[in-house]
Parts: structure tokens; sequence; C-alpha cells
């Protein structure tokens, strides 16, 4: 027997979890990435108060938003994470490039670390649980900081050839991802040049940069980083998951149907999280559309059986 089917080594055979240390360069890109937007995030009270936003401004940031954000929900995670429906190329290609103007890290790389916190959902491995320093108040608060942010700047990068050969073997997915940078530096620059044509002014242009650049960045980044903190840490939990994932009712609408996580770890690939009753889940709209365009196919819907299958007992 070799080390490659061992039982001990779960899919994957020899290939390790972590592929090697992030380098200086970018280590600090990540720094840049997550603190910026934060920053802009923290500037908002003050500059709203002393200069006000515009209509122009909410709008650009608004279309920004659902474009960035529904690159993730939709793209990033039920399809290239998951495989939730199959879609035709340019949809497949369209959704990469929308996910990366989230400014949430290359596709390619995204998805890996997503995939090994399925495989190791709030146990040793998971790169971004709450729950791996301990059960008490302060394990809790600093379990939380852990996997809301924090787990970003680890340098222990998750092997990709292990968690996402798919995606690697795939040559466009491959260019996008190659082209992150490029990406991040459109998903400022856009909304700049959009708000300066649309109101003729450089004023209008770092407003723009501003609001619909940088503050919408940092609200999506911390919508979805929400998703795995407090999604796996306060919430109701109506479907049998063997982890602490949870549905959490006042993120739905912001997080595009993310936050009914526990129904989304009960069954990974489903491509509705929001399946009872009165569960906003846009992302899952978005895809119905999809597939009513002819864009999509093989869509992974909930069906009755399968849901009742999933319920945890009560009682
Ligand atoms: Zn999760
Ligand atoms: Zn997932």
């Amino acid at each position: 027997m070799t080390v490659a089917d061992s039982p001990t080594r779960p899919a994957g055979g020899a290939r390790p979890i972590i592929a090697g240390r992030r380098g200086l360069a970018p280590q600090i890109s990540v720094y840049v990435f997550v603190i910026l937007p934060l920053l802009a995030l923290v500037a908002t009270v003050p500059i709203a108060w002393g200069w006000g936003l515009t209509w122009l401004d909410v709008a650009i940031a608004a279309v920004f938003y659902v474009a960035s954000g529904l690159g993730i929900t939709v793209g990033y995670h039920r399809y290239f994470t998951h495989g939730s429906f199959k879609a035709k190329r340019p949809l497949r290609v369209a959704l990469a490039v929308a996910g990366s103007l989230a400014m949430q890290g290359p596709v390619i790389t995204w998805v890996a670390d997503h995939r090994r916190h399925h495989a190791f959902s709030d146990k040793e491995g998971d790169p971004h649980s709450p729950w791996l320093f301990g059960t008490g108040p302060v394990a809790l608060a600093k379990g939380f900081w852990h996997a809301h942010t924090g787990w970003l700047f680890d340098r222990d990068v998750t092997n990709r050839e292990r968690f996402t050969p798919d995606l690697l073997a795939d040559r466009d997915i491959s260019r996008v991802d190659r082209l992150f940078l490029l990406w991040s530096v459109l998903t400022l620059l856009v909304p700049a040049v959009l708000g300066g044509l649309l109101s003729w002014s450089w004023w209008g242009a770092l407003t723009a940069l501003f609001w619909a650049g940088l503050v919408r960045v940092g609200l999506l980044h911390h919508v979805t980083w929400s998703i795995n903190s407090i999604c796996h840490m306060i919430g109701d939990q109506p479907f049998a998951a063997r982890d602490h994932s949870r549905n959490v009712w006042p993120l739905a609408v912001l997080s595009f149907g993310e936050s009914w996580h526990n129904l989304h770890h009960a069954d990974p690939t489903c491509a509705r999280h929001g399946v009872q009753r009165g569960q906003v889940d846009i992302s899952a709209r978005v895809i119905w559309a999809f597939e009513k365009l002819g864009w999509a196919h093989s869509v992974r819907w909930p069906t009755q059986r399968r849901l009742a299958k999933l319920a945890r007992e009560t009682g």
C-alpha cells in the first residue's frame, strides 16, 4: 500500500492541505486589501456628516455591490466551489470576473480555502472556524476575530493542487485568477471614472471612488466574513449539519441569501440556501433567472423529500 491510498489520508491522496508559506509581497497586499476598505468604512460617518453623499454615489455603489456580491455568492461560492449548477462558458468566465471585483482574493485561492472550510468544518484544518480556541468568553472573542478577519493574515497557503485541480486545469479561469491585481484596480477605478463622467467633475470622481469603490468593497467584505464568523456562532439550526453552522435572518438580504448557512452546510451543493418559508435568497433567484435564460443548466434545486431527510429531529 502506498502513502496515497493510506486510509488515514482523506481524498486528495498524498497532497498536503497546506502548500507552503505566503511570500512578503502577497502578504503586504492582503493587509492593504483588508485595511484600506475598512478605514473607508470607518471614515464614512465623518465624511457623510461633512460633505454628504450624492444619489449618484449611492447608485454606482449599489450597482457594484450587487455585481461583485453576486459574483461571490452565485459565482465563487455556489458555482465554482460547490458546483450547484452548470454554466455556459461566457457565464462561467463572467462569474469569475464578477467575484474578483469583490477584492476577496483570486477565484482559485478563494475556492480552495472554502472547500477546505467544508472538508474540516469547525475542526482542526478549517481555515476560519471560530471554535478552534475553546468555548470560554475570551476564547470565543478570539475565535470571532480569527473567523471574521484574522485568518486572512495566516501565511499558510491552502494547497490549490489538492483542493482545486478542476479549476487549475481550466485555462480561462486560471487567466482570470492570475489577473486578480488588475480586477482589484478596476473595481476602484471604474466607479471613479463613472462618477467623474456622470457628474462631469473631479470631485464626483473622488466621491465615487470613496463610496462606490472603497466603502462598497469594505461593506461586502464584512458581510461575507460575517458568514464565516456570525453564521458559525449564533442563530437557528433547523437542519442536521456536523458543525456549528447557523441561519441568521438579519443578514439574508445584504448577503444575497448566504446567511441561511445551516442548510448550506447540511446540503452544500444545493443551489438554494433559503429553503424554508419566507427565507429570502436572492442568489437562488438569480440562478433561477440564468436557468430560464438558458445560460445555466443541471441546477441542483432542493426537493421536499431531501429537505425532510435533512431536517433535524427535535424533541
Ligand atoms: Zn461555513
Ligand atoms: Zn460553502
